[in-house]
């Protein structure tokens, strides 16, 4: 059998060096290291020697193998190399180009204005806390001062879950805002509390230029002894200060979110055109940034708040919304359409 090995070996190996194509040693490897091969077919037949000779010749065998391995991976680069050799030669290969340059990913705008707007808030003292997309009902809406059948739930349009509980009723959803967590959050801890709260929330909606089935809101809320309507417009004016200049003016007008009383929308002046109107701000001067409000005593009572004692302002925005309006971005489709052209530009 020793003999054999010496035989295939020197086979192989003039073989091997005549050998000047990458196809021809792909059949050179699969005829002497394959599995068909007659080294492998030896290797095999090892156990049917007997116990003097199998040692030796297994060895012996073994070696072989491991010659034949380096030898064919020495030829494979020197074959690579005369390719190369060749090629600049004839003048094809150019290694004096540029190679090509590595693409970086980027973060999305939405996440690039979600950092923005968290840093403005953590920097006054709000901490970050995440919640569930999906949600209950009593999160959603029951606990938030929305009762089933109360009108106001039109105002979400609401993804249900395919679930319904004993009683027969639907009451597992996507979240439609991120207030869910106003009530989790409160449930947990004892005030002072001073809470944002990004994330993803779902709407049952056909989609249009500045309507979307998901997109992302920014919550936030501060409960404590002496919190007044003076803090909530402290705070938020200063927030969109930072985020849209330190020049522009808020406005505070009156509006209804079940959860709040008082409930107001806070506009900035138009950052375009001064105040003057142009069609960002529908020739207002005005733009509606977000909504918000000193929380409900209803909403406090159920998380076991003392409204005499405790009171807490709300406020919820949409941060493509932001977004958009600091871009001038057109359409909230943009955002999740995954055309790079677009993406590129942040
Ligand atoms: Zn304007």
């Amino acid at each position: 059998m020793i003999n054999k090995l010496e035989e295939l070996r020197a086979k192989a190996l003039s073989e091997l060096d005549s050998i000047k194509d990458p196809k021809s040693l792909e059949a050179w490897r699969i005829s002497y290291l394959g599995r068909k091969s007659e080294l492998t077919q030896m290797l095999r037949g090892l156990a049917s020697l007997p116990v003097e000779e199998r040692r030796a010749a297994g060895a012996a065998a073994n070696q072989l193998k491991s010659f034949l391995e380096q030898s064919l991976s020495q030829r494979e680069e020197a074959i690579k190399e005369a390719e190369i050799a060749r090629a600049i030669e004839k003048g094809k290969l150019d290694v004096t180009l540029p190679g090509y340059p590595t693409t970086l990913g980027r973060l999305h705008p939405t996440i690039q204005i979600l950092r923005q707007m968290c840093d403005i808030f953590v920097a006054m003292g709000f901490e970050v806390v995440e919640g569930p997309e999906v949600e209950w009902d009593y999160y959603n809406f029951e606990a938030l001062n929305i009762p089933q059948d109360h009108p106001a739930r039109d105002m979400w349009a609401t993804m249900w879950m395919d679930y319904r509980n004993e009683k027969g009723e639907r009451n597992m959803l996507l979240r439609t805002h991120t207030s869910p967590m106003q009530i989790r959050v409160m449930e947990n801890r004892q005030p002072p509390v001073r809470v944002i709260v990004p994330g993803k929330v779902y709407r049952y909606e056909a989609t249009d230029a500045t309507h979307e089935a998901m997109f992302y809101q920014v919550e936030g809320f501060a409960v404590d002894k002496n919190i007044t309507m003076a803090d909530l417009k402290g705070t938020l004016f200063e927030f969109a200060r930072r985020l849209f200049g330190k020049e522009r003016k808020a406005r505070f007008r009156c509006d209804y979110f079940p959860f709040v009383e008082p409930g107001v929308d806070m506009a900035i002046d138009c950052f375009v055109c001064k105040g003057a109107g142009c069609s960002l701000c529908s020739n207002s001067g005005w733009i509606e940034i977000l909504g918000a409000g000193m929380i409900h005593p209803e909403v406090l009572r159920r998380v076991n708040y003392d409204p005499d004692i405790y009171t807490g302002f709300a406020f919820g925005m949409g941060v493509e919304r932001m977004s958009m309006l600091k871009y001038g971005i057109d359409d909230i489709r943009l955002f999740y359409s995954n055309d790079l052209r677009f993406l590129k530009q942040f």
